[in-house]
């Protein structure tokens, strides 16, 4: 298992981090995670530009430049055994030789990087879709950064497992903002409605994705607030993210999704999304444009 660590790529038992680092400490720090299909990746520009908003957000200089990460990322691939990886990649305010809330000076940020298999919901899984809780989403107001401040995440989404399901939707002030580790997008009527992007949802990767698909295929697309009623009114919900692709909740606290015969399964315009976005993905890396 070969990481990277600080410049270096070496095993992972050997690479170590001190305890007194602000990522440990304070959750200090922010990440991306790429995906990696046939050892290329998917969004790379797009994901590097998320991280630099995020190293902005924190006021954290960015250590590498974005040739510097492409070269790193194209090496951890290199290293990697899987053919379709997910690349982890975090940066933190480093270790200072004491705890202290404001930021050290003269410190190097701490850089790892690692590879692990990506795997995308299978058909089995697509053809069931998944089930889903709702929780109030009491994170931070800055949740369009991706950073390692996770408890809140972690916390909502064992909500969901407790439950059986797969992910918990956060509604905020009576409004849907995402999943615990996904954006969330509606099916009404044949119009695809998801939220806006704003300080309270990470701007996904896979949401500019998807919506633009959706232009492209010219489905009538509303970006708009979304109140938690209109869920269960829905006739489709999916969920979207780098290593979820697009994926249908069919369950929603213990309730069919949909109406009628397609009640509690994926609809036809999600596996519709689906199919485009695997085109699309298999046009880019074919292009090799990414
Ligand atoms: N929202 C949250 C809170 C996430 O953690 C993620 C990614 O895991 C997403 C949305 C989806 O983002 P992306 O499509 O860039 O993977």
């Amino acid at each position: 298992d070969i990481v990277y660590l600080n410049g270096q790529f070496l095993p992972l038992a050997e690479a170590k981090v001190s305890p007194l680092d602000r990522g440990f400490l304070f959750a200090d720090g922010v990440y991306e995670v790429i995906p990696v299909y046939s050892r290329q990746t998917f969004r790379l520009d797009e994901h590097l530009r998320r991280l630099q908003a995020s190293l902005d957000g924190i006021r954290l200089a960015n250590p590498l430049s974005t040739a510097q990460w492409q070269a790193r990322v194209r090496e951890m691939i290199g290293h990697s055994p899987f053919d379709d990886a997910q690349i982890y990649l975090q940066v933190t305010r480093g270790a200072d030789d004491k705890r202290d809330h404001a930021f050290p000076t003269g410190v190097a940020p701490t850089v790892f990087m690692f590879a692990s298999p990506l795997v995308t919901p299978d058909e089995n899984l697509r053809r069931l879709g998944v089930g889903a809780v709702t929780a109030v989403d009491n994170r931070w107001l800055r949740c369009d950064l991706k950073t390692l401040a996770l408890l809140a995440n972690v916390l909502l989404r064992q909500q969901a497992v407790d439950h059986g399901c797969a992910e918990t939707i956060l509604v905020r002030d009576g409004f849907v903002t995402e999943g615990s580790a996904s954006n969330l997008f509606l099916v009404k009527n044949g119009v695809l409605v998801t939220p806006p992007k704003s300080h309270l949802m990470l701007p996904g990767v896979t949401y500019d994705v998807v919506l633009d698909l959706a232009v492209r295929h010219g489905v009538p697309t509303e970006v708009r607030e979304i109140l938690a009623d209109e869920l269960l009114d829905a006739d489709e919900l999916w969920m979207t993210s780098s290593t979820k692709e697009v994926l249908a909740i069919t369950r929603l606290d213990g309730r069919l999704v949909g109406h009628g015969e397609g009640a509690g399964k994926p609809g036809p315009l999600g596996e519709q999304m689906w199919r485009w976005y695997q085109q699309f993905k298999n046009d880019v890396m074919r292009a090799g444009r990414d």
